[in-house]
């Protein structure tokens, strides 16, 4: 009989930081922040027991070996067992089908947009979420065209960012809108005289979010948020951000121009929609670059223990460097400290 070994389930993914490293349950979405000292116990001893452990230190860290085990089976994130092999790793391979997963549509006064055939572009990429940001005020008449839009469609929701105005003033019909189009993730009204945030569907849906919110957006400056209050702890999102770029893998985007890009907020194009397909745009040469920008090549968060949990932004960085830092972010992975978030005007606070 082998001596038992600890060992955490195989959803519960350590992640390494500069100062202190981050327990990921991918199931559940929670997370626990813990010493490095026990990232290195449950990743350079893993499959070894306790007793073999404790002995290859001489005795000197005895208790707390014993207190970092009793705290992960008592807390629910991993177990002891005699047989290690029999709990094979999880895959963290990130693999979909769909050539593009997300697109952002900007609308201002001047936009002429095809909306009808955008969608029928981007479903036929696979597109499974639109979000679309209109900069000035609109008449509600033409946010329901746009949702009917959705119907029979493979999409599997929408965002919509809309100035508030006389027509969004009645409650009960933006209830009623969300209402009759369920693929509603969320109306945010900007500029809103009040925060207020109310669920249309059953509580703790992700879909139908009626969001009043006093932060104006008229421009795509207002864009590139990446704070804590943003992280998202799933198997998709983690391995998406193991290996890939977190914001903008498999996105496209339509600025309030008809220009195609990766992000709005980018200056590089990749043609207009008067006269380029979306896929076109997404195989020309150099699209898909930004796409394979994962946070193991941006400095700083490089040695942050939420690189994996965190979204990005490459429009707005620290020296306007490709692999800088995003601007917004407030954290300090080399001290563990926060700051005030420090950019975006625009923030989503839920
Ligand atoms: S340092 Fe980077 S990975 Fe860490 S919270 Fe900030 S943006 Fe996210």
């Amino acid at each position: 009989m082998n001596a038992p070994v600890f060992k955490l389930f195989s959803n519960c993914v350590p992640v390494k930081g500069a100062r202190r490293s981050l327990l990921c349950d991918l199931y559940t979405g929670r997370t626990k922040l813990i010493p490095n000292s026990l990232f290195d116990l449950l990743t350079d001893y893993k499959d070894r027991s306790p007793e073999d452990i404790k002995a290859a230190h001489n005795g000197r860290y005895d208790e707390e070996i014993d207190e970092y085990y009793t705290f992960l089976v008592e807390h629910g994130w991993g177990f002891m067992c005699d047989d290690p092999d029999a709990f094979p790793e999880i895959s963290l391979e990130y693999r979909i089908p769909e050539l593009i997963t997300n697109a952002v549509i900007d609308t201002d006064a001047g936009s002429q947009h095809d909306y009808a055939a955008l969608m029928d572009q981007l479903e036929e990429l696979g597109c499974k979420h639109i979000q679309y940001r209109f900069y000035n005020p609109r008449p509600l008449t033409e946010i329901e065209h746009l949702c009917a839009l959705t119907e029979g469609r493979r999409l599997q929701g929408i965002e919509i960012y809309v100035p508030y105005g006389p027509d969004y003033a009645d409650e009960g019909v933006l209830r009623d809108l969300c209402d009759r189009y369920q693929r509603i993730i969320c109306l945010v009204l900007t500029g809103a005289p009040e925060h207020r945030m109310i669920h249309t569907a059953e509580p703790l849906m992700t879909m139908g979010v009626l969001h009043y919110h006093p932060s104006i957006i008229d421009s795509d400056r207002c864009c590139g948020l990446v704070d804590r209050s943003l992280f998202t702890v799933s198997m998709t999102a983690f391995t998406e951000a193991l290996h890939f770029n977190s914001c903008l893998n498999r996105k496209i985007s339509v600025d309030t121009r008809g220009n195609i890009k990766n992000c709005p907020s980018l200056e590089k194009t990749y043609g207009n929609t008067a006269d380029t397909a979306l896929k076109d745009a997404m195989e020309a040469e150099g699209f898909q670059d930004v796409w394979a920008v994962t946070k193991d090549a941006v400095s700083v968060c490089k040695d942050c223990e939420f690189r994996y949990i965190c979204t990005d932004c490459r429009a707005f960085t620290e020296n306007a460097d490709p692999l800088g830092k995003p601007l917004s972010c407030g954290y300090d992975p080399y001290t563990a400290a926060w700051s005030e978030t420090r950019f975006p005007p625009f923030t989503m606070e839920v």
